[in-house]
């Protein structure tokens, strides 16, 4: 039997990085969920770019999307550093970037996405939403285990046993390409979108913001920036080549 009490209007908690990924995730949720909340972590990232987009996206949304204004409640950040201490790696101290031995980059975090859900679960568990949506993707996800759609839905279960809650963890990014999720942000919220996650999401691993390339801004040369700017260029290639089959059409 479970204590909860479910609000009426079912609800969706987003992990939310300020990144270009769980960026679209939260427009997901806000064209789908009539409450929607945000969680973020602090687990000493190595810059704190990322975080700082953060409240600015939130921010574009509300100021550019008045549907979704209202559907978007508070925002909850999670110091979870002791985690980031254990995970002694390049996002996390000062060593570089490079692809270990297991053929994975060495950013990776062990276990990182599965301590961010444990954490939802139970923020969401409080707040009555019990829908969880993370921008995992298993297509361009650089190797790394917890992102894989088997994974999640196992946490899933775990989580649903455990919490004694029908929970659903919502991953909407798993099986698309980056091209792909620029479409889903043109999907959703049209160019004006399309213009808030070039001009205001982060994703450079290097947390450089100086220059601006059609993409938006980073370093244009770690593993991050070049998956975003390659990602980028299929997407634009693709809608040209769509929009001239439409046009010999006509
Ligand atoms: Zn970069």
């Amino acid at each position: 039997m479970t204590t909860m009490t479910l609000n009426a209007e079912p609800g969706a908690l987003v992990l939310f990085s300020g990144g270009q990924d769980s960026t679209v995730c939260l427009a997901y949720a806000l064209d789908r969920y009539a409450r929607v909340e945000t969680i973020g972590f602090d687990y000493g990232q190595r810059h704190g770019v990322e975080l700082e987009c953060r409240q600015q996206v939130r921010e574009a949304l509300v100021q550019g999307f008045p549907a979704w204004a209202d559907r978007l409640g508070p925002d909850h950040m999670i110091d979870i550093s002791s985690f980031g201490a254990i995970g002694d790696t390049a996002l996390t101290s000062d060593a570089e970037i490079v692809m270990l031995e297991s053929e994975l980059p060495s950013t990776f975090v062990p276990g990182r996405n599965l301590v961010f859900f444990v954490y939802a679960a139970a923020l969401g568990y409080r707040r009555g939403l019990t829908t969880l949506v993370g921008g995992m993707c298993e297509t361009d996800y650089s190797g790394y285990p917890d992102c894989r759609d088997a994974t999640l839905r196992a946490q899933q279960e775990a989580i649903r046993l455990g919490t004694d809650v029908p929970f659903s963890l919502d991953t909407p990014l798993m099986r698309r390409s980056k091209a792909e999720i620029w479409g889903l942000a043109q999907e959703l919220g049209g160019d004006a979108l399309v213009q808030l996650i070039t001009e205001e999401t982060h994703t450079c691993y290097k947390g450089e913001r100086g220059v601006r390339h059609d993409w938006g801004y980073g370093c244009g040369e770690c593993p991050a920036c070049e998956l975003r700017a390659q990602g980028f260029a299929d997407w634009r290639n693709s809608a040209a080549k769509s929009k001239r089959r439409y046009s010999s059409r006509t």
